[in-house]
């Protein structure tokens, strides 16, 4: 590469927006790593939260562009949330969005809860990395929702996942082999949410210099009507290609906890077809007669209608899981579908020593009564 002591291959900005009276969006420029995070919770509150999640990631995050290890380092920062809080920092029930990025010559690991976004922009196309934790991300991709109406939905906002409630929470972890001059860009949903990807696609292809292009989205969000704090993070992708890896390729997070609420709110606005379907897609985790079973579908009624189907019925004791697991059992743990919720039971098995074949297993979903 050629030396370019005028400018930098990456910048990051952070801007109230034209409507908010509080920036509570976070950036971490902190190279090879990246970050943006959107708090939640309103004033002193959602701005506390994204402070300490970039923080506690900068300082767990790994130095090479190891997804998993980031994935790992956002699971500690949702950590530090939560203790922030009780601790008395911030306010109650506050939580922010993270999405972090390692950039390692050409290879980007990426890790992401929340509606905060990662876009790669190669070759002219700019292509999303990412998927929202967001109600109207799962009703795009129930097929209920177009991107231009989720743009525009009074559940825009509403988020699915983030940090600073749920100890189990995962992050869904991407690695990218990208190419040199591609763009990586980290944005939070004050820039996606007014502007669409075109437009974003075409401010990334007008521009060299990443604190030119920062800038300019930023503007062009504001002059939308910057209806929110706006972040962004643009890194120019320099260095070789790793020859080992495909393009995205995505490591299918094993727990997604679902906030019980935004599925019933997602299950009444896609209608009684949608809602089987929904709920077919779905599962969760429960405790029940002191061990643990898995079960398609969600928990609960809807107007006498029940939606879980059982999978399986393991002898994985509740007795022998953590007392936060054991306790969030007791209720019903919701993941995104039947093979995330047989990852999690793998993996409660391996903490617990069970080695016992537990399987009842039903091939096909029986309806329960
Ligand atoms: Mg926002």
């Amino acid at each position: 590469m050629t030396s370019r002591s005028d400018r930098k291959s990456y910048s990051g900005l952070s801007d109230i927006g034209r409507v908010r009276t509080h920036n509570e969006d976070a950036v971490l420029i902190d190279p090879p790593l990246f970050a943006v995070a959107d708090g939640l919770g309103g004033h002193d509150a959602g701005e506390v939260a994204s402070e300490v999640a970039v923080q506690a990631l900068r300082e767990s995050a790994p130095r090479r562009a190891d997804a998993k290890a980031l994935g790992r380092a956002i699971r500690t920062a949702n950590r530090s949330v939560i203790q922030a809080e009780r601790d008395g920092l911030g306010g109650e029930g506050m939580g922010t969005t993270l999405t972090a990025a390692l950039v390692e010559g050409s290879f980007i690991a990426v890790a992401h809860v929340g509606d905060s976004r990662a876009y790669l922009y190669h070759d002219g196309i700019l292509e999303r990395i990412t998927q929202d934790h967001s109600l109207v991300g799962d009703m795009i991709r129930q097929g209920t929702l177009t991107e231009e109406e989720a743009r525009f939905h009074p559940n825009r906002s509403v988020i699915t996942r983030a940090l600073g409630s749920d100890p189990n929470m995962l992050a869904d972890t991407y690695e990218v082999d990208a190419e040199p001059g591609d763009l990586l860009l980290l944005c939070s949903d004050g820039l996606t949410g007014m502007l669409d990807d075109a437009h974003v696609a075409d401010i990334l292809g007008s521009y060299r210099d990443s604190a030119v292009i920062t800038r300019v989205l930023v503007d062009a969000a504001n002059a939308a009507g910057g209806h929110d704090n706006v972040s962004v993070v643009v890194v120019e992708i320099e260095g070789e290609t790793r020859e080992s890896s495909a393009l995205p390729r995505r490591h299918r997070p094993w727990v997604g906890a679902l906030v019980w609420l935004f599925a019933a709110v997602a299950l009444v606005a896609t209608g009684s077809f949608g809602l089987m379907q929904y709920a077919r897609s779905k599962a969760y985790l429960v405790a029940e007669h002191g061990t643990v079973s898995l079960y398609r579908g969600v928990p609960g009624d809807f107007a006498g209608l029940k939606l879980s189907w059982v999978e399986e019925e393991t002898t994985i004791p509740i007795s022998a899981l953590d007392a936060v697991t054991a306790a969030r059992l007791t209720q019903s743990v919701q993941v995104e579908n039947v093979a995330d919720g047989r990852d999690l039971l793998d993996e409660m098995r391996s903490i617990v020593g069970t080695t016992t074949p537990d399987t009842s297993m039903t091939p096909e979903p029986v309806e329960t009564p």
